[in-house]
């Protein structure tokens, strides 16, 4: 199977355009990049944010939450970490302020050409950013959808499924699409899937290896569903690809 090209990564610098809230403490922020050229990446990538105090440099990796586009514009979504030094500044920015970036960096992309092979998104808070950016391009109009895509998003409460409209308009407009969010505290009343996202793959995967998996969110999820996926669906590792937060 080939892998796409990757494109080199390089120092840019971006402005800020849209900062809004997603849920109280999760911010969606939209940049255009003004130095360094056009800044080229694949949908799933991420760059490496910068941010100077005085003698010192801080950084901080974060996926595009957006696919790739003609306009040199990216988004990135987040949460506000308590005591956490990025988070905290970048949620805090208004929409003019600038920011030095490099990147794109990683390897969590959907491989090409694509295989003959269903699509399973595994995500668990901001870990759907890239994976936003990979659906956005998988059905954009006129790309042609063979294959079923199922996304299987694990969050707490209904209110902090991020993008929770979009992934349902998506649903909607594209048929091979299933958007299964997965709430570990539902409220009564809730329909859908309650628990963990591993406890939902296990219903409705079980016993089927034929599908490719793409993991993101924290350590602990990542490296658990790969454990399921590996020692209970019997699953080659090439099969599943993913991206760690830590
Ligand atoms: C490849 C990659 C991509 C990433 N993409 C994203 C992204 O798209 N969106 C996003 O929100 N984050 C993402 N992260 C995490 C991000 O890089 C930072 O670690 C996060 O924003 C916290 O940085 P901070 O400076 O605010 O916290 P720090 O000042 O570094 O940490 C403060 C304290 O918070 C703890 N902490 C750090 N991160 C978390 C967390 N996520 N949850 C709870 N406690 C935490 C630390 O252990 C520490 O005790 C990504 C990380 C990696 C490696």
């Amino acid at each position: 199977m080939n892998q796409p090209n990757f494109p080199v990564a390089r120092a840019y610098r971006a402005i800020l355009r849209h900062s809004r809230h997603l849920t109280e403490t999760t911010k969606h922020l939209e940049w255009e990049v003004v130095e360094g050229g056009k800044f080229d990446f694949l949908a799933g990538q991420f760059i490496s944010m910068t941010l100077r105090d005085g003698a010192n440099e801080h950084t901080r990796a974060y996926s595009i939450a957006s696919a790739p586009g003609p306009d040199g514009r990216f988004a990135i979504c987040l949460n506000r970490v308590p005591g956490g030094l990025f988070s905290n500044y970048l949620c805090d920015l208004e929409p003019g302020a600038r920011l030095g970036f490099s990147g794109p960096h990683g390897f969590f992309v959907v491989r090409q050409p694509p295989v003959e092979r269903d699509l399973i998104f595994i995500a668990t808070g901001t870990g759907i950013a890239p994976i936003r950016g990979m659906l956005a391009e998988l059905t954009a109009p006129g790309a042609a959808l063979d294959r079923a895509l199922w996304l299987l998003f694990g969050v707490r409460h209904p209110e902090t499924i991020l993008y929770r409209e979009e992934f349902e308009r998506m649903a909607a407009d594209q048929p091979r699409f299933h958007f299964v969010p997965v709430l570990s505290r539902a409220p009564e009343g809730w329909t859908g899937e309650r628990g963990h996202v591993q406890e939902v793959l296990r219903k409705h995967f079980a016993g089927q290896r034929d599908f490719e998996a793409y993991l993101c969110g924290l350590k602990a999820m990542v490296d658990d569903v790969r454990t399921i996926l590996k020692g209970e669906f019997g699953f080659d590792r090439r099969q599943i690809h993913y991206e760690k937060y830590d």
